[in-house]
Protein backbone atom coordinates (compact mmCIF):
# COMPACT_ATOMS: atom_id res chain seq x y z
CA UNK A 1 0.00 0.00 0.00
CA UNK A 2 1.18 3.35 -0.77
CA UNK A 3 0.82 5.77 1.76
CA UNK A 4 0.37 9.49 0.40
CA UNK A 5 -0.66 11.02 3.69
CA UNK A 6 2.21 13.09 3.53
CA UNK A 7 0.52 15.07 0.27
CA UNK A 8 -1.86 17.94 2.28
CA UNK A 9 -3.92 19.19 0.11
CA UNK A 10 -5.97 22.85 0.59
CA UNK A 11 -8.93 21.14 -1.44
CA UNK A 12 -9.89 18.28 -2.77
CA UNK A 13 -12.83 17.37 -5.18
CA UNK A 14 -14.16 13.78 -5.61
CA UNK A 15 -15.58 13.39 -8.66
CA UNK A 16 -14.49 14.88 -11.76
CA UNK A 17 -17.83 15.23 -13.56
CA UNK A 18 -19.22 18.28 -15.07
CA UNK A 19 -19.92 19.87 -11.35
CA UNK A 20 -15.99 18.48 -10.20
CA UNK A 21 -14.30 19.68 -13.03
CA UNK A 22 -16.15 22.97 -12.55
CA UNK A 23 -15.35 23.45 -9.18
CA UNK A 24 -11.53 22.32 -9.65
CA UNK A 25 -11.23 25.23 -12.22
CA UNK A 26 -12.59 27.62 -9.86
CA UNK A 27 -10.21 26.43 -7.15
CA UNK A 28 -6.94 26.62 -9.31
CA UNK A 29 -7.88 29.84 -10.91
CA UNK A 30 -7.83 30.80 -7.00
CA UNK A 31 -4.36 29.99 -6.32
CA UNK A 32 -4.94 26.82 -4.15
CA UNK A 33 -3.72 23.51 -3.97
CA UNK A 34 -6.09 21.28 -5.74
CA UNK A 35 -6.03 17.69 -5.94
CA UNK A 36 -9.28 16.03 -7.99
CA UNK A 37 -10.41 12.52 -8.16
CA UNK A 38 -11.57 12.01 -11.94
CA UNK A 39 -12.23 8.42 -12.48
CA UNK A 40 -12.05 7.67 -16.62
CA UNK A 41 -15.24 7.07 -18.47
CA UNK A 42 -15.51 3.49 -19.27
CA UNK A 43 -14.31 2.52 -22.18
CA UNK A 44 -16.63 -0.59 -22.21
CA UNK A 45 -19.68 -0.63 -20.00
CA UNK A 46 -21.26 -3.87 -20.19
CA UNK A 47 -18.09 -4.74 -18.85
CA UNK A 48 -17.14 -1.67 -15.86
CA UNK A 49 -17.00 -2.75 -12.47
CA UNK A 50 -15.77 1.45 -11.45
CA UNK A 51 -18.34 4.30 -10.76
CA UNK A 52 -20.85 5.92 -13.79
CA UNK A 53 -21.49 9.17 -14.68
CA UNK A 54 -24.28 11.28 -16.37
CA UNK A 55 -22.49 13.11 -18.97
CA UNK A 56 -21.29 10.07 -21.36
CA UNK A 57 -22.53 11.93 -24.37
CA UNK A 58 -21.72 14.40 -26.84
CA UNK A 59 -24.65 16.68 -26.52
CA UNK A 60 -27.30 18.46 -23.44
CA UNK A 61 -29.18 21.21 -24.25
CA UNK A 62 -28.53 24.81 -23.04
CA UNK A 63 -31.04 27.09 -22.69
CA UNK A 64 -31.90 30.02 -20.29
CA UNK A 65 -35.79 29.70 -20.44
CA UNK A 66 -37.24 27.96 -17.68
CA UNK A 67 -39.94 27.54 -15.53
CA UNK A 68 -37.80 27.85 -13.00
CA UNK A 69 -36.07 31.54 -11.95
CA UNK A 70 -33.52 29.06 -10.01
CA UNK A 71 -32.26 26.93 -12.78
CA UNK A 72 -32.98 29.78 -15.16
CA UNK A 73 -30.56 32.51 -13.01
CA UNK A 74 -28.29 29.18 -13.08
CA UNK A 75 -27.51 28.52 -16.82
CA UNK A 76 -27.42 32.44 -17.69
CA UNK A 77 -24.76 32.61 -15.11
CA UNK A 78 -22.75 29.15 -16.26
CA UNK A 79 -23.67 30.43 -20.08
CA UNK A 80 -21.44 33.35 -19.84
CA UNK A 81 -18.76 32.04 -18.84
CA UNK A 82 -18.76 30.04 -21.90
CA UNK A 83 -16.59 31.67 -23.98
CA UNK A 84 -14.14 31.97 -21.50
CA UNK A 85 -13.68 28.44 -20.82
CA UNK A 86 -13.48 27.58 -24.52
CA UNK A 87 -10.69 30.73 -24.88
CA UNK A 88 -8.21 29.55 -21.68
CA UNK A 89 -8.99 25.66 -22.55
CA UNK A 90 -8.53 26.02 -26.35
CA UNK A 91 -11.45 23.47 -26.09
CA UNK A 92 -14.66 23.92 -27.91
CA UNK A 93 -17.91 22.66 -26.38
CA UNK A 94 -20.65 25.60 -27.32
CA UNK A 95 -23.01 24.83 -30.22
CA UNK A 96 -25.17 27.83 -31.21
CA UNK A 97 -28.70 26.33 -32.12
CA UNK A 98 -31.32 28.23 -30.82
CA UNK A 99 -33.86 26.40 -28.03
CA UNK A 100 -37.53 25.93 -28.69
CA UNK A 101 -40.01 25.08 -25.89
CA UNK A 102 -42.61 23.88 -28.26
CA UNK A 103 -46.12 22.99 -26.10
CA UNK A 104 -49.90 22.84 -26.10
CA UNK A 105 -51.96 25.95 -26.23
CA UNK A 106 -52.93 24.99 -22.72
CA UNK A 107 -49.93 23.98 -21.19
CA UNK A 108 -49.59 25.35 -18.18
CA UNK A 109 -44.99 25.81 -18.70
CA UNK A 110 -45.69 28.06 -21.23
CA UNK A 111 -46.62 30.55 -19.28
CA UNK A 112 -44.32 30.06 -16.57
CA UNK A 113 -41.41 30.23 -19.25
CA UNK A 114 -42.81 33.48 -20.29
CA UNK A 115 -43.18 35.02 -16.78
CA UNK A 116 -39.35 33.84 -15.87
CA UNK A 117 -38.18 35.03 -19.06
CA UNK A 118 -39.91 38.66 -18.70
CA UNK A 119 -38.47 38.96 -15.18
CA UNK A 120 -35.06 38.21 -16.66
CA UNK A 121 -34.58 39.65 -20.02
CA UNK A 122 -34.63 36.78 -21.64
CA UNK A 123 -34.74 37.28 -25.36
CA UNK A 124 -37.93 34.87 -27.15
CA UNK A 125 -40.22 34.99 -29.98
CA UNK A 126 -43.74 33.43 -28.92
CA UNK A 127 -44.55 31.81 -32.20
CA UNK A 128 -48.07 30.22 -33.65
CA UNK A 129 -48.33 27.02 -35.27
CA UNK A 130 -48.63 29.09 -38.59
CA UNK A 131 -44.88 31.03 -38.18
CA UNK A 132 -43.37 27.82 -36.67
CA UNK A 133 -43.98 25.24 -39.33
CA UNK A 134 -43.01 28.43 -42.15
CA UNK A 135 -39.85 28.76 -40.16
CA UNK A 136 -38.95 25.43 -39.13
CA UNK A 137 -40.25 22.92 -42.15
CA UNK A 138 -39.31 19.97 -41.29
CA UNK A 139 -41.67 20.04 -38.40
CA UNK A 140 -45.43 18.62 -38.20
CA UNK A 141 -46.21 21.10 -35.28
CA UNK A 142 -49.92 20.79 -34.21
CA UNK A 143 -52.45 23.74 -34.95
CA UNK A 144 -53.22 23.35 -30.79
CA UNK A 145 -49.40 23.81 -29.90
CA UNK A 146 -47.36 27.58 -29.70
CA UNK A 147 -43.69 27.89 -29.71
CA UNK A 148 -41.09 29.70 -27.72
CA UNK A 149 -37.83 30.19 -29.56
CA UNK A 150 -34.68 31.43 -27.32
CA UNK A 151 -31.88 32.40 -30.02
CA UNK A 152 -28.41 31.28 -29.60
CA UNK A 153 -26.53 31.49 -27.12
CA UNK A 154 -28.97 28.85 -26.59
CA UNK A 155 -28.40 25.55 -28.01
CA UNK A 156 -26.48 22.47 -26.57
CA UNK A 157 -22.73 22.23 -25.44
CA UNK A 158 -20.85 18.73 -25.69
CA UNK A 159 -20.70 17.60 -21.79
CA UNK A 160 -17.73 15.67 -22.89
CA UNK A 161 -15.76 18.33 -24.45
CA UNK A 162 -16.71 20.57 -21.73
CA UNK A 163 -15.21 18.54 -18.88
CA UNK A 164 -11.97 18.42 -20.83
CA UNK A 165 -11.91 21.81 -21.26
CA UNK A 166 -12.88 22.74 -17.62
CA UNK A 167 -9.90 19.94 -16.20
CA UNK A 168 -7.50 21.55 -18.94
CA UNK A 169 -8.25 24.88 -17.18
CA UNK A 170 -7.68 23.14 -14.00
CA UNK A 171 -4.69 21.28 -14.67
CA UNK A 172 -2.83 24.31 -16.15
CA UNK A 173 -3.19 25.73 -12.76
CA UNK A 174 -1.50 22.72 -11.66
CA UNK A 175 -4.04 20.87 -9.81
CA UNK A 176 -3.40 17.18 -9.41
CA UNK A 177 -5.58 14.88 -11.21
CA UNK A 178 -6.15 11.36 -9.85
CA UNK A 179 -8.04 8.56 -12.08
CA UNK A 180 -8.81 6.54 -9.09
CA UNK A 181 -12.21 6.13 -7.07
CA UNK A 182 -12.51 7.06 -3.46
CA UNK A 183 -13.92 4.25 -1.38
CA UNK A 184 -13.72 6.38 2.12
CA UNK A 185 -13.63 10.03 3.62
CA UNK A 186 -12.20 9.98 7.16
CA UNK A 187 -12.78 13.29 8.96
CA UNK A 188 -10.37 14.22 11.27
CA UNK A 189 -10.32 18.01 13.62
CA UNK A 190 -7.97 19.59 11.17
CA UNK A 191 -9.48 17.93 7.67
CA UNK A 192 -9.79 14.61 6.06
CA UNK A 193 -8.02 11.74 5.42
CA UNK A 194 -9.21 10.13 1.72
CA UNK A 195 -8.64 6.31 1.33
CA UNK A 196 -9.04 5.31 -2.92
CA UNK A 197 -10.11 2.13 -3.93
CA UNK A 198 -6.61 1.51 -4.53
CA UNK A 199 -5.38 1.96 -0.98
CA UNK A 200 -3.90 5.63 -1.44
CA UNK A 201 -4.62 7.91 1.27
CA UNK A 202 -4.71 11.27 1.13
CA UNK A 203 -5.18 14.65 3.40
CA UNK A 204 -7.42 17.24 2.64
CA UNK A 205 -8.65 20.47 4.37
CA UNK A 206 -11.83 20.22 2.82
CA UNK A 207 -13.31 18.18 0.49
CA UNK A 208 -16.54 18.45 -2.00
CA UNK A 209 -18.40 15.68 -2.96
CA UNK A 210 -19.62 16.35 -6.83
CA UNK A 211 -19.88 12.15 -6.78
CA UNK A 212 -23.37 12.53 -9.07
CA UNK A 213 -25.43 9.46 -8.71
CA UNK A 214 -23.05 7.41 -6.24
CA UNK A 215 -22.83 9.98 -3.83
CA UNK A 216 -24.90 8.59 -0.59
CA UNK A 217 -22.60 5.62 -0.62
CA UNK A 218 -19.67 8.04 0.66
CA UNK A 219 -21.92 9.19 3.47
CA UNK A 220 -22.59 7.87 6.62
CA UNK A 221 -25.80 10.36 6.84
CA UNK A 222 -27.18 10.29 3.05
CA UNK A 223 -29.18 12.66 1.42
CA UNK A 224 -32.77 13.04 -0.05
CA UNK A 225 -31.70 11.98 -3.21
CA UNK A 226 -33.17 9.70 -5.52
CA UNK A 227 -31.42 7.97 -8.95
CA UNK A 228 -33.35 8.52 -12.04
CA UNK A 229 -32.43 6.19 -14.67
CA UNK A 230 -33.31 7.18 -18.03
CA UNK A 231 -33.06 5.72 -21.76
CA UNK A 232 -32.36 7.97 -24.78
CA UNK A 233 -32.98 6.95 -28.26
CA UNK A 234 -30.43 7.91 -31.36
CA UNK A 235 -32.23 8.34 -34.66
CA UNK A 236 -28.91 7.96 -37.26
CA UNK A 237 -29.13 10.27 -40.23
CA UNK A 238 -28.18 9.76 -44.30
CA UNK A 239 -26.22 13.01 -45.48
CA UNK A 240 -29.45 14.38 -47.14
CA UNK A 241 -31.47 14.25 -43.37
CA UNK A 242 -28.51 16.19 -42.31
CA UNK A 243 -28.60 18.46 -44.30
CA UNK A 244 -32.40 18.93 -44.42
CA UNK A 245 -32.53 19.18 -40.35
CA UNK A 246 -29.11 21.50 -40.28
CA UNK A 247 -31.85 24.35 -38.88
CA UNK A 248 -33.07 22.67 -36.47
CA UNK A 249 -32.88 23.67 -33.05
CA UNK A 250 -32.50 21.79 -29.29
CA UNK A 251 -36.14 21.02 -28.49
CA UNK A 252 -38.41 20.67 -25.41
CA UNK A 253 -41.72 19.42 -26.49
CA UNK A 254 -45.06 19.29 -24.09
CA UNK A 255 -47.65 17.78 -26.74
CA UNK A 256 -51.56 17.74 -26.11
CA UNK A 257 -51.83 14.11 -26.24
CA UNK A 258 -48.16 12.39 -25.68
CA UNK A 259 -45.62 11.90 -23.28
CA UNK A 260 -43.07 15.32 -22.95
CA UNK A 261 -39.70 14.54 -24.61
CA UNK A 262 -36.63 16.47 -25.27
CA UNK A 263 -34.91 16.64 -28.69
CA UNK A 264 -31.42 17.17 -29.75
CA UNK A 265 -30.65 18.65 -33.20
CA UNK A 266 -28.05 16.66 -36.18
CA UNK A 267 -24.65 16.16 -33.96
CA UNK A 268 -21.52 14.14 -34.98
CA UNK A 269 -20.81 11.35 -32.46
CA UNK A 270 -17.17 9.78 -32.28
CA UNK A 271 -18.72 6.88 -34.29
CA UNK A 272 -18.32 9.32 -37.62
CA UNK A 273 -22.35 9.01 -38.24
CA UNK A 274 -24.53 12.22 -37.24
CA UNK A 275 -27.71 11.62 -34.77
CA UNK A 276 -30.89 13.36 -33.60
CA UNK A 277 -31.53 12.39 -30.32
CA UNK A 278 -34.91 12.00 -28.65
CA UNK A 279 -35.09 11.48 -24.67
CA UNK A 280 -38.33 10.85 -22.95
CA UNK A 281 -39.72 11.80 -19.53
CA UNK A 282 -42.22 8.73 -19.33
CA UNK A 283 -41.87 6.61 -16.53
CA UNK A 284 -40.35 6.73 -13.35
CA UNK A 285 -37.64 4.53 -13.08
CA UNK A 286 -36.06 4.85 -9.72
CA UNK A 287 -32.73 3.05 -9.26
CA UNK A 288 -32.88 2.21 -5.65
CA UNK A 289 -29.29 0.81 -5.00
CA UNK A 290 -25.94 1.11 -6.40
CA UNK A 291 -25.95 -2.56 -8.15
CA UNK A 292 -29.51 -1.18 -9.43
CA UNK A 293 -27.03 1.69 -10.98
CA UNK A 294 -24.58 -0.27 -12.31
CA UNK A 295 -26.73 -2.78 -13.74
CA UNK A 296 -28.87 -0.31 -15.76
CA UNK A 297 -25.98 1.82 -17.24
CA UNK A 298 -24.33 -1.41 -18.30
CA UNK A 299 -26.98 -3.44 -19.48
CA UNK A 300 -30.76 -1.22 -18.94
CA UNK A 301 -33.14 -1.35 -21.43
CA UNK A 302 -36.67 -0.69 -22.03
CA UNK A 303 -38.40 -2.12 -25.49
CA UNK A 304 -41.91 0.38 -24.51
CA UNK A 305 -39.98 3.28 -23.75
CA UNK A 306 -38.09 3.05 -27.12
CA UNK A 307 -41.72 2.29 -28.79
CA UNK A 308 -42.82 5.56 -27.73
CA UNK A 309 -39.73 7.69 -28.49
CA UNK A 310 -39.41 6.62 -31.92
CA UNK A 311 -43.47 7.33 -32.30
CA UNK A 312 -43.08 11.14 -30.95
CA UNK A 313 -39.92 11.63 -33.02
CA UNK A 314 -41.41 10.64 -36.06
CA UNK A 315 -44.68 12.42 -35.41
CA UNK A 316 -42.54 15.62 -35.06
CA UNK A 317 -40.23 15.28 -37.88
CA UNK A 318 -41.78 12.68 -39.92
CA UNK A 319 -38.77 12.17 -42.32
CA UNK A 320 -36.97 10.35 -39.85
CA UNK A 321 -39.68 7.41 -40.61
CA UNK A 322 -37.64 4.18 -41.05
CA UNK A 323 -34.01 5.64 -40.15
CA UNK A 324 -32.21 2.97 -38.14
CA UNK A 325 -31.99 3.48 -34.49
CA UNK A 326 -30.03 2.79 -31.63
CA UNK A 327 -30.73 3.34 -27.85
CA UNK A 328 -28.67 4.46 -24.98
CA UNK A 329 -29.10 4.40 -20.94
CA UNK A 330 -28.01 6.79 -18.40
CA UNK A 331 -28.74 7.83 -15.13
CA UNK A 332 -29.11 11.08 -13.12
CA UNK A 333 -29.63 12.52 -9.33
CA UNK A 334 -32.85 13.95 -8.30
CA UNK A 335 -32.98 15.88 -5.51
CA UNK A 336 -36.46 16.37 -2.99
CA UNK A 337 -36.28 20.39 -3.39
CA UNK A 338 -35.72 19.91 -7.61
CA UNK A 339 -32.58 22.25 -7.26
CA UNK A 340 -29.30 20.81 -6.88
CA UNK A 341 -27.82 20.46 -3.03
CA UNK A 342 -24.67 23.02 -2.61
CA UNK A 343 -23.61 22.86 0.95
CA UNK A 344 -21.22 22.23 3.81
CA UNK A 345 -22.26 18.37 5.40
CA UNK A 346 -19.71 18.34 8.15
CA UNK A 347 -16.80 20.96 8.97
CA UNK A 348 -14.64 19.95 6.26
CA UNK A 349 -16.89 18.14 3.61
CA UNK A 350 -19.68 19.68 1.57
CA UNK A 351 -21.55 18.60 -1.70
CA UNK A 352 -22.71 19.91 -4.57
CA UNK A 353 -24.66 17.08 -6.69
CA UNK A 354 -28.36 16.95 -7.91
CA UNK A 355 -28.26 18.28 -11.46
CA UNK A 356 -32.16 16.94 -11.30
CA UNK A 357 -31.55 16.09 -15.29
CA UNK A 358 -31.08 19.31 -15.99
CA UNK A 359 -27.66 20.14 -14.83
CA UNK A 360 -25.00 20.23 -17.85
CA UNK A 361 -25.35 23.35 -18.64
CA UNK A 362 -25.94 25.45 -15.47
CA UNK A 363 -22.49 23.11 -14.45
CA UNK A 364 -20.03 25.98 -14.19
CA UNK A 365 -22.22 27.73 -11.74
CA UNK A 366 -22.77 24.93 -9.75
CA UNK A 367 -19.29 24.01 -9.33
CA UNK A 368 -18.42 27.72 -8.58
CA UNK A 369 -21.31 27.21 -5.54
CA UNK A 370 -19.49 24.12 -4.28
CA UNK A 371 -16.36 26.08 -4.11
CA UNK A 372 -17.96 28.71 -2.38
CA UNK A 373 -19.62 26.86 0.43
CA UNK A 374 -16.30 25.47 0.92
CA UNK A 375 -14.65 28.94 2.10
CA UNK A 376 -17.30 30.20 3.94
CA UNK A 377 -19.44 31.71 2.06
CA UNK A 378 -23.56 31.48 2.65
CA UNK A 379 -25.20 31.18 -0.46
CA UNK A 380 -28.94 30.88 -1.38
CA UNK A 381 -30.96 28.54 1.34
CA UNK A 382 -32.99 27.24 -1.74
CA UNK A 383 -29.42 24.82 -2.19
CA UNK A 384 -29.31 23.87 1.43
CA UNK A 385 -28.66 19.89 1.02
CA UNK A 386 -31.13 17.81 2.75
CA UNK A 387 -30.60 14.80 4.66
CA UNK A 388 -32.51 11.44 3.98
CA UNK A 389 -35.48 11.19 6.97
CA UNK A 390 -35.57 6.90 6.71
CA UNK A 391 -31.73 5.24 6.09
CA UNK A 392 -32.77 1.67 5.03
CA UNK A 393 -29.42 -0.11 6.12
CA UNK A 394 -27.70 1.54 2.67
CA UNK A 395 -24.53 -0.64 2.57
CA UNK A 396 -21.25 1.58 2.31
CA UNK A 397 -19.86 2.01 -0.96
CA UNK A 398 -16.84 -0.81 -1.52
CA UNK A 399 -14.90 -1.34 -5.00
C1 LIG B 1 -30.12 11.20 -20.57
C2 LIG B 1 -29.71 12.51 -19.95
C3 LIG B 1 -30.02 13.70 -20.59
C4 LIG B 1 -29.64 14.91 -20.03
N1 LIG B 1 -29.93 16.06 -20.71
C5 LIG B 1 -29.49 17.25 -20.23
C6 LIG B 1 -29.68 18.43 -20.99
O1 LIG B 1 -30.22 18.39 -22.10
N2 LIG B 1 -29.20 19.59 -20.49
C7 LIG B 1 -28.57 19.65 -19.29
O2 LIG B 1 -28.17 20.75 -18.89
N3 LIG B 1 -28.38 18.54 -18.54
C8 LIG B 1 -28.82 17.35 -18.99
N4 LIG B 1 -28.61 16.20 -18.27
C9 LIG B 1 -28.07 16.29 -16.91
C10 LIG B 1 -26.58 16.45 -16.81
O3 LIG B 1 -25.90 15.55 -17.66
C11 LIG B 1 -26.21 16.21 -15.35
O4 LIG B 1 -26.97 17.10 -14.55
C12 LIG B 1 -24.74 16.45 -15.09
O5 LIG B 1 -23.95 15.58 -15.88
C13 LIG B 1 -24.46 16.20 -13.61
O6 LIG B 1 -23.10 16.43 -13.36
P1 LIG B 1 -22.46 15.89 -12.01
O7 LIG B 1 -21.06 16.38 -12.01
O8 LIG B 1 -23.33 16.16 -10.86
O9 LIG B 1 -22.50 14.31 -12.15
P2 LIG B 1 -21.65 13.31 -13.12
O10 LIG B 1 -21.47 14.00 -14.42
O11 LIG B 1 -22.36 12.05 -13.06
O12 LIG B 1 -20.27 13.25 -12.38
C14 LIG B 1 -20.05 12.57 -11.18
C15 LIG B 1 -18.63 12.08 -11.22
O13 LIG B 1 -18.28 11.52 -9.97
C16 LIG B 1 -17.43 10.42 -10.18
N5 LIG B 1 -17.53 9.57 -8.99
C17 LIG B 1 -18.63 8.98 -8.48
N6 LIG B 1 -18.32 8.31 -7.35
C18 LIG B 1 -16.99 8.49 -7.15
C19 LIG B 1 -16.08 8.05 -6.15
N7 LIG B 1 -16.46 7.29 -5.13
N8 LIG B 1 -14.78 8.42 -6.27
C20 LIG B 1 -14.36 9.21 -7.29
N9 LIG B 1 -15.19 9.66 -8.26
C21 LIG B 1 -16.48 9.30 -8.19
C22 LIG B 1 -17.96 9.76 -11.46
O14 LIG B 1 -16.92 9.08 -12.10
C23 LIG B 1 -18.42 10.98 -12.26
O15 LIG B 1 -17.44 11.38 -13.19
C24 LIG B 1 -28.96 14.95 -18.79
C25 LIG B 1 -28.63 13.76 -18.16
C26 LIG B 1 -28.99 12.55 -18.73
C27 LIG B 1 -28.61 11.27 -18.03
Amino acid sequence: MVNHSDHNFDYTVVGGGLFGAAAARHLSYQGHNVLVFAPEEPQERVSHEGVFASHYDEARITRMLDADEIWSDLAQTSIKRYQQIEFDSGIKFHHNAQYLFLAHNEDDSLNLNINVAKAHNIDFDLLDSFSLNTRMPFLQIGIDEKGLLEPSPAGYVNPRALLRAQLKCALDKGIQLENQIVNELVETSNGVEIITSEGHRYFTSKVLLTTGVHTNYLLDSPLDLYIQGRMVVFVKLSDSLVKSLSEMPSISHHPANRVNTYLLPPVKYPDGSTYVKIGVHNSERILKSDDEIREWFRNGTDKHEKEIAYQSIVELIPTLEGQPIHTETCAYTMTATGHPYVGMLSSHIGVAVGGNGMGAKSSDEIGRLGTAVLQGEIIDKCFTPIQEKFVSGRSKFHL
